[in-house]
């Protein structure tokens, strides 16, 4: 790792954070949260900030909440669009990010369909580098704002038992989440069938099920991920209707949680295949408290790798 590259001053996967770093992050977010819910939710931590979106792939609540998280904190956003850029004329990856950087900026949030984009970028410029997702590799802000939301729910998390069911094999969130949550003393299980596990699961901290039945019933947090269909076009993978009737999270598999079981999804929902629209509607489904924290989280981010604000160790801990 070069002195360009240092993980510290960046956010490319969960690895990077000691549970410290992710135990400090969560206390930001409650102060940020606090700050969203203002009538005017805006304080000045960030004024003369500048922060660049490069996505290479759709988002709607990521790329949304990086935006409104950098404006709550009065950084100066600007947005690269893909597609209306040099990239269609061919302009590689690193002479993009260099032009960009040339113009100035602290931080860049790259999101990109290969995995790894980010730590390259990162090599390349000095800007702090956030990934907002790299192919099937990582989503470590997914990951924070889950677990911001299950300790929101249920306190602390350790010894809590975490299910994370459907296609992991291409799931950026499942890995992240699988280092976030683990980190924080729960205990994952990854319920698929095998051809939507990962060829090797070698230094993965977790059990393995392929019967959601099974563990339903011993389950704290339910996390139901979104077929990938995108990444699986070549791959042996159920048809939806076989993936929903063994592995879809409908009325009367929901019934059979523990009380107080948490629902987690990342968005977008396929619903009527992993997630039926009645149980999306539960009170302890907690989809859309994921995305409001979503931008309280990314406001701890943003201001802990950008920020002037902490003037303790803390912060150079994350920004140094
Ligand atoms: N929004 C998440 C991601 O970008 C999950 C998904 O797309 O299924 O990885």
């Amino acid at each position: 790792m070069n002195s360009r590259h240092n993980a510290r001053r960046h956010l490319l996967s969960i690895s990077d954070l000691e549970t410290a770093d992710i135990e400090r992050i969560c206390d930001l977010t409650e102060s940020f949260a606090e700050v969203s819910r203002r009538r005017i939710p805006r304080v000045p931590a960030l004024r003369g900030r500048t922060v660049v979106w490069l996505f290479y792939e759709d988002s709607t609540r990521t790329r949304l909440s990086f935006e409104a998280a950098a404006k709550q904190l009065s950084a100066d956003t600007v947005n690269f669009s893909v597609g209306s850029s040099s990239v269609n004329k061919g302009e590689s990856l690193r002479d993009t990010v260099e032009a960009i950087e040339a113009m100035g900026i602290d931080a860049i949030v790259v999101r990109h369909s290969c995995a790894g984009v980010p730590h390259r970028v990162a090599d390349w410029i000095d800007a702090s580098v956030i990934n907002a997702g790299d192919g099937c590799h990582e989503h470590p802000t997914q990951a924070l704002l889950d677990l911001y939301t299950a300790r929101n729910r249920l306190g602390d998390l350790s010894g809590a038992s975490v299910a994370i069911v459907g296609d992991i094999a291409h799931s950026r969130v499942a890995r992240s989440d699988v280092l976030a949550f683990t980190a924080m003393g729960a205990e994952v299980t990854l319920v698929a069938p095998r051809p939507l596990l990962p060829l090797s699961l070698e230094g993965w901290p977790v059990k393995v099920s392929h019967n959601l039945d099974e563990v339903l019933g011993e389950i704290d947090i339910c996390y139901l991920l979104r077929m990938q269909l995108e990444r699986a076009a070549s791959l042996d993978v159920p048809s939806l209707r076989e993936f929903r009737a063994e592995y879809g999270l409908d009325s009367a598999r929901a019934n059979r949680l523990r009380d107080g079981a948490l629902i987690m999804h990342p968005g977008p929902m396929n619903r009527g295949v992993e997630i039926d629209g009645d149980v999306v509607e539960r009170p302890n489904t907690v989809i859309t408290e994921q995305v409001a924290n979503g931008v309280a989280v990314r406001m701890a981010v943003l201001f802990l790798l950008l920020g002037s604000g902490l003037d303790t160790s803390e912060n150079e801990s994350m920004a140094a």
